[in-house]
């Protein structure tokens, strides 16, 4: 394990102190032991300037960092206008080779957003310590990271874009600015996340699937990237084909309507 000079610095001094009481007694043993309780105690010094620099990320009056010695846990608390996110993390033995273990304990952002957070997450922290599956020949030899700073700085990443994200069709916003629960989405309530990562009112991504061009498939209008979702999996074909059928029938009624008149 390696500890920050800023860490060490910092425990120097405290052992300085601690020997200064002792003056003129035996000063050595009591202060190796004084150490290891204090490393014992506090196993989250490991990742000290990590914290920090989680720390520096949150500076609402609502954000907090806690650390939890006891339990060898990272407590966040962070905002965003009205959305919120807690995470906690947990620091193994031996970090930095194993890998942290994020979990988002409490949150008001959609269910879809909450579930790709949290994996991502646990991903991130992954890919920090397993080497990866496909290797290139030309990549240096894999080597453990540190998990804690890169799995925080995406989660706090995500609390802070997310509310502020566009719908790429209307361009308003796409999460409402007030959070409204699940059961209470209708309308520009709903969102969609598609395949490229850009957000969608439900409602302004249906009306745009259901519109001409279909040939090649629909395509993100801001990254043009094919728009694949579950809930479209129609091809082109068949896409045009009921666009026919719809603009046929509309050409009918405008018929009748002439003759009425
Ligand atoms: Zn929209
Ligand atoms: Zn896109």
């Amino acid at each position: 394990k390696t500890l920050s000079d800023k860490f060490l610095d910092g425990l120097a001094k405290v052992c300085d102190t601690e020997a200064r009481k002792l003056q003129g007694k035996p000063q050595v043993l009591h202060v190796i032991r004084f150490i290891k309780v204090f490393i014992e105690e506090n196993p989250l010094c490991i990742c000290a300037d990590e914290i920090s620099a989680v720390k520096r990320l949150l500076t609402g009056d609502n954000d907090e960092v806690k650390l939890k010695q006891k339990t060898s846990e990272i407590v966040v608390k962070g905002h965003q206008e009205q959305y919120f996110i807690n995470f906690r993390v947990y620091v193994p033995d031996n970090y930095p080779l194993a890998q942290i273990v994020p979990e988002i304990t409490q949150h008001n952002f959609p269910a879809f957003l909450h579930i790709h957070f949290q994996a991502q997450a646990v991903e991130i922290a992954r890919r920090c310590v397993q080497p990866p599956l496909k290797k290139n020949p030309k990549d240096p030899p894999f080597v453990p990271s540190p998990s804690l700073q890169p799995t925080c700085e995406y989660l706090i990443e995500c609390l802070k874009k997310y509310p502020l994200e566009l719908c790429q069709l209307c361009h308003e916003r796409a999460l409402p600015v007030n959070p409204v629960n699940e059961s209470a989405k209708k309308g520009k309530h709903s969102v969609e996340k598609i395949y490229c990562g850009h957000m969608f009112h439900l409602i302004c991504l249906h009306k745009y699937m259901k519109t001409p061009p279909f040939a090649g498939g629909k395509l993100c209008p801001t990254c043009g990237k094919q728009i694949f979702h579950d809930k479209w999996k129609i091809s082109s074909e068949v896409m045009e084909t009921r666009w026919a059928h719809k603009q046929a029938r509309q050409r009918e009624l405008e018929e009748v309507v002439d003759f009425m008149e």
